[in-house]
């Protein structure tokens, strides 16, 4: 027996994936992902997620858990014919409802066999295996279709777990079903990206703002990511009003900005390349890097962006003492008395690469990166970035970045390109 449509509209979900190869290192849930996209179009916001393997009792529970908190449910997965596709046992034990079989579901999946010339094994029945109340959803790319349940004011959805069966039957529910049962109110999103801050610094900064924005007419909810040597503050209306949302969102933004100076870079998505690139552009600047421990790092992130023939020459990749003499014109008493880890060698190699392919600015990089090579005075992790040019200006700095060579490298490489584009801001 179906329960009454229920009548608040749908605004948390859970996802759970199942599959016990889900657990494993080398296997990615990247259903979730797309499932939390698509409702995110709706309005619909994910609220908690699970990975749970092939087992009854696991199962049942986080059905139970993810039941209690959210108004729909979406599990993806564990739909196939053998025993350990337990998400329809364990939706209908959750629910404490039976299960029967659809036979003209059976007769479907037997038909699709007859196709390839085959029977249909015995096993596949399970597939036909259909919740009490369910509405079934038909799966044009395999056997087992997906369910719509209501559950109260509640709904669970099972979908399948090969993507190219899931996302069909997920977009066919999102248009349909779905689209009729959510608010009007939708997710709208900002992100402010923010360099050379730590965290606990920045949210000292931002308390008194997210204070303000709770208390607005619309209310703006926050959270902060620190990765690769930034901040990421996300800022994220639920509103029926798009353009008052945009408007929140733009103030909101505009305020973390004016808060953090320059620091903060970039106030429409744009990744800190994006940036750099725009800033050379707008000038009519054209760069050239010197690149020693970053390996080639930087110019590959310059090099992402498309359109950056406009304003990125060439670079050198210097690793040995020669090739920094050689390439770049490094007189070899300032390595002799300085080290290649310095501040005279990062100026020569920014100036070095600058004079020889006539550009505006030249960036040099040199830094120990480990784990190796470290000294008394320069520890693992030193990195000296130096910005020469344009006109007459020159910058360096002594960086002391933590962890392993590989975060050593990526975060050299982040901040060489926030020291370009401070240099750039400076000399508007
Ligand atoms: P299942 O229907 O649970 O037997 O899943 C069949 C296959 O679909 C798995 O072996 C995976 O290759 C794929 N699959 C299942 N769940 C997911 C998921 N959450 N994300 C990505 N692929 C999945
Ligand atoms: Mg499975």
């Amino acid at each position: 027996m179906t329960t009454p449509a229920p009548r608040h509209p749908v605004a948390v979900a859970a996802i759970l994936a199942v599959g016990s190869e889900l657990l494993r290192h080398d296997r990615t849930d990247t259903n979730s992902l797309h499932i939390t996209a698509r409702l995110e179009e709706l309005g619909i916001g994910v609220a908690w997620k699970a990975i749970v393997g092939d087992d009854r009792t696991h199962l049942t529970d986080a059905v139970r858990f993810a039941c209690a908190r959210a108004d729909l449910v979406v599990l993806t997965g564990g739909l196939g014919p053998t025993d350990d596709d337990l998400t329809r046992d364990a939706v209908a034990a959750a629910l404490g409802r039976g299960m029967t079989h659809d036979e003209p579901t059976i007769d479907a999946i037997r038909a699709r066999f007859a196709r390839r010339h085959l029977p249909m094994p015995d096993i596949n029945r399970r597939q036909g295996l259909v919740i009490e109340g369910a509405v079934l959803l038909p799966n044009g790319n395999g056997t087992a279709p997906g369910q719509w349940i209501e559950d109260g004011d509640r709904i669970v959805l099972l979908l399948p777990g090969p993507p190219r069966e899931m996302r069909p039957m997920l977009d066919a529910v999102v248009r349909g079903p779905l689209a009729g049962r959510v608010g009007r109110e939708r997710l709208f999103r900002r992100s402010v990206r923010i360099a050379g801050r730590s965290e606990s610094h920045a949210e000292e900064v931002l308390q008194p703002l997210y204070a303000s924005w709770a208390r607005g007419s619309v209310p703006v909810a926050a959270t902060i990511l620190a990765a690769f040597g930034l901040l990421e503050l996300q800022l994220t209306v639920r509103h029926a009003d798009a353009a008052l949302a945009d408007a929140t969102l733009g103030a909101a933004a505009g305020s973390v900005v004016a808060a953090f100076g320059d620091d903060a870079f970039s106030s429409d998505g744009a990744t800190m390349d994006v940036v750099v690139g725009r800033l050379l552009a707008d000038r009519g600047l054209r760069v050239a890097f010197a690149e020693s421990c970053t390996g080639g790092l930087v110019s590959a992130r310059v090099s992402d962006v498309a359109g950056c023939s406009a304003y990125f020459e060439r670079s050198v990749i210097a690793y040995s003492n020669a090739a920094k003499r050689e390439l770049l014109g490094v007189p070899g008493e300032v390595i002799d008395l300085h080290g290649a880890v310095s501040e005279p060698v990062a100026l020569a190699m920014a100036s070095g690469i600058r004079e020889r392919s006539a550009v505006d600015i030249g960036v040099g990089i040199t830094g120990i990166a480990g784990p190796s090579g470290a000294t008394d005075d320069k520890p693992l992790g030193t990195v000296v970035i130096a910005v020469s040019g344009p006109g007459a200006h020159q910058r360096v700095r002594t960086m002391l970045f933590p962890g392993d060579r590989q975060q050593v490298r990526t975060l050299a490489t982040q901040s060489a390109l926030d020291h370009l584009r401070r240099a750039l801001l400076a000399t508007s």
